[in-house]
């Protein structure tokens, strides 16, 4: 195998001092105790395929695999390791010398056919066609095909505040892509057909509810293109209105999505629109802003090993319910993951994102 990705990466993986403080914080490796699933182990897997060591079998394709980007690592290692850098690496050297899991083999072949992973054919529709308006909503291929509620619930939102905005005619970001481990010319496409879609309508400022697109934007767009407009999450810009809200008796508490909380940061605006809730209680979960856990969906981890995401989902959950009623977040992909580990241990509470609860408090 060539490798030649994880070699630009060779002095990184040598700097890992193999202390094994990422144990402590691994999702994966708190699920299955699998050495190979912490981010030392994927280094070592790498350094093993990189160097000619180890031979790329389905086992060490499947490691590799293991990991949701969920940076908790990264967080936590004293040497300051790109453990995700050396994740999509070895990832796109794998990809490059033949090997792709089944279940991404379908995300990609979905996304040429389609322009979204899902796969779907039917335009979503949700009565706002593309018009020119500074303030534009990328609603996202979760919310545009799966947790369609999320989408309606947003623009609805943005409808009762008065804002002109308009929708996009967008295709798939390329998050999903991009961390399955696909090279950058396979991406390009995608990005340079919602840029000249966005450019075309005159946007000024891009809303997202999906944490993992605007994380894209926000930091591969930039790398690969260039834009003008500005890009923001829906709750950073919600926590700027004039909100009129009802009143809610319920204790709230609130799920960072990794792609924005530890990511890009953005942890204060969420909780801010949660604080604004008249008589609602928010209560904090012990793990969360920059150690919060993760929900287990991230990274093409949903997709090829669906069990393992639902463990780690209801790890999240149980944590939520032993303190709440209801658990907020700001991430379709979240929501969906969350609810789906829930489906596990059944536990006493109500998942939902952010815009969602908004919408329905929100008074006209
Ligand atoms: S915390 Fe960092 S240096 Fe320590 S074992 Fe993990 S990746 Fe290596
Ligand atoms: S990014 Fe998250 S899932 Fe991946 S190795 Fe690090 S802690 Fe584990």
């Amino acid at each position: 195998m060539e490798a030649e990705r994880t070699k630009k990466l060779e002095m990184e993986m040598l700097t890992c001092t193999f202390c094994g403080f990422c144990k402590s914080v691994c999702p994966y490796f708190e699920d299955n105790q699998w050495e190979p699933a912490v981010a030392r182990g994927k280094v070592i897997l790498a350094y093993g395929l990189t160097r000619g060591d180890i031979e790329p079998d389905d086992s060490v394709v499947k490691r590799i695999y293991q990991c949701t980007t969920c940076k908790d690592c990264e967080r936590r290692c004293p040497s300051n390791i790109k453990v995700i850098e050396i994740v999509k690496a070895a990832r796109g050297d794998l990809i490059e010398a033949g090997h792709m899991l089944p279940a991404h083999s379908k995300i990609v072949e979905n996304i040429e056919k389609t322009k979204n992973p899902y796969g779907e054919t039917k335009k979503a529709d949700f009565g706002v066609s593309p018009k020119e308006a500074e303030i534009g909503y990328f609603i996202g291929c979760t919310a545009r095909y799966r947790t369609t509620e999320i989408a309606e619930h947003s623009i609805s939102i943005l409808k009762k505040l008065g804002i002109d905005f308009t929708l996009i005619d967008e295709v798939c970001c390329g998050s999903t892509l991009h961390r399955i481990g696909l090279p950058q010319k396979d991406i390009d496409e995608m990005m340079n057909a919602n840029l000249e879609g966005i450019k075309k309508l005159g946007i000024k400022k891009l809303l997202f509810t999906c944490a993992g697109c605007l994380h894209m934007f926000k930091e591969e767009y930039t790398k690969h293109t260039s834009y003008d407009f500005e890009v923001e999450h829906m709750t950073q810009f919600l926590a700027r209105q004039d909100l009129k809200l009802k009143p809610l008796k319920k204790r709230v508490t609130y799920h960072d999505p990794c792609h924005i909380g530890r990511h890009m940061k953005i942890y204060d605006e969420p909780r801010m629109l949660l604080k604004m809730i008249p008589e609602a209680e928010y209560v904090e979960m012990g793990d969360s802003k920059e150690s919060s856990r993760c929900c287990g969906g991230g990274g093409g981890v949903r997709a090829a090993d669906p069990a393992a995401a639902q463990r780690i989902a209801s790890r999240r959950v149980k944590t939520a319910s032993e303190i709440a009623d209801l658990l907020i977040t700001s991430c379709p992909f979240c929501v969906s993951t969350l609810k789906l580990g829930n489906e596990l241990i059944k536990a006493d509470i109500e998942t939902m994102d952010i815009t969602e609860l908004i919408d329905d408090l929100l008074t006209v």
